[in-house]
């Protein structure tokens, strides 16, 4: 049996196998995916990770996973099905088998709902984007539209238009779902244009994004907007499918936790995008990493 296992190999499970690996515990790494990073692979550009300005999302995550390599941590790769919590021994079920630990740590992230719209995938990192805190800078004096009418569609629109000449918004209604106190800032701005009751409807351009085309929902008219960037904030989902009941969860499915990343079920720990938190950003995820680690030392000592 295990000390621990870490499911996700993404910031948050990489910088608690650092951890972990340095405290000599007996532990696994999980990953379905043949390469480590998470979301990080998928970013382009990270501009707001500390020494390391401008590095791109591969790099820095092939330099997490060399550290942890450095280090002798033991990854597996193997897609996590269901965890079983047995009290003082934990059941990791996964495709290819079954593993014990004394205690898991959930770290297996969160993914950005998607427009599923042509264009979308063919311009991400250039000029499409889920982030606005992390790509927002690259947008400077330029044109952006911001798709989504909640709190992190407003939220980023409001960022953007501190950097931005002109933001669009662009909600399937005709009133935002975000906080009052939000929607009134927003609608303070005089470089921010809404564009009610439409739905983006493709992305074009050559090398980059150049135009958004968006569609009256009553009219089925469309409109090109010119735009640099867009930025898709129509939702975010925690992956925690395989683990849903094993804690206590908040009502988006994200799991309740404190900084040290204990849930309400004892030896079952979360760090990273899928602990309930406000800010979902690789630091973040690397300090719940870090933090966890600590806790479970603890934990293993009882
Ligand atoms: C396009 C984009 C750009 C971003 N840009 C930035 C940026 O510039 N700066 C910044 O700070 N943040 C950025 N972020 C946010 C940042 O990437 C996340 O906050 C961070 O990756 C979260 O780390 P994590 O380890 O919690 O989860 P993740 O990175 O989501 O990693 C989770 C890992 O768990 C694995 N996994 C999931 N389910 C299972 C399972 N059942 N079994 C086994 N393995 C599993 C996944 O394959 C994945 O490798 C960006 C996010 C996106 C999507």
């Amino acid at each position: 049996m295990y000390d621990l296992i870490i499911i996700g190999s993404g910031p948050a499970g990489m910088t608690a196998a650092i951890y972990g690996a340095r405290a000599e515990l007996d532990m696994i790494v999980i990953e379905k995916n043949f390469m480590s990073g998470g979301q990080v692979i998928n970013t382009y550009e990270v501009d707001n990770y500390p020494a390391l300005p401008g590095i791109s999302g591969i790099d820095l995550s092939m330099k997490m996973r060399e550290h942890c390599d450095n280090l002798g941590v033991n990854f597996v790769t193997d897609e996590v099905t269901g965890v079983e919590d047995l009290g003082d021994k934990k059941l990791v079920k996964t495709v290819q088998g079954e593993y014990e630990a004394k205690a898991v740590l959930l770290a297996s992230g969160a993914d950005h709902s998607r427009l599923g719209i042509p264009g979308e995938d063919t311009f991400g990192g250039r000029g499409v984007s889920y982030c606005a805190t992390c790509d927002g800078a690259f947008f400077r004096n330029k044109t952006t539209a911001v798709i989504g009418g909640g709190n992190v569609a407003v939220e980023d629109a409001i960022y953007l238009a501190n950097l931005c000449e002109k933001v669009y918004v662009v909600h399937r209604r005709d009133e935002l779902r975000a906080d009052k106190v939000l929607q009134k800032k927003l609608l303070s701005l005089d470089n921010v244009e809404m564009v009610w009751n439409s739905n983006a409807v493709r992305i074009e351009g050559e090398k980059k994004t150049e135009r958004l085309i968006v569609k009256d929902k009553f009219t089925e008219a469309e409109r090109t907007l010119d735009v640099d960037g867009v930025f898709v904030a129509v939702g975010i989902v925690p992956n925690a499918e395989p683990f849903n009941g094993i804690a206590d969860q908040d009502k988006a499915g994200y799991f309740i936790a404190g900084e040290d990343g204990a849930t309400s079920t004892p030896g079952i720990f979360v760090a990273g995008d899928l602990r309930a938190k406000s800010l979902r950003q690789i630091i973040t995820a690397a300090g719940d990493g870090a933090n966890a680690i600590h806790a479970i030392q603890q934990y293993l000592l009882h």
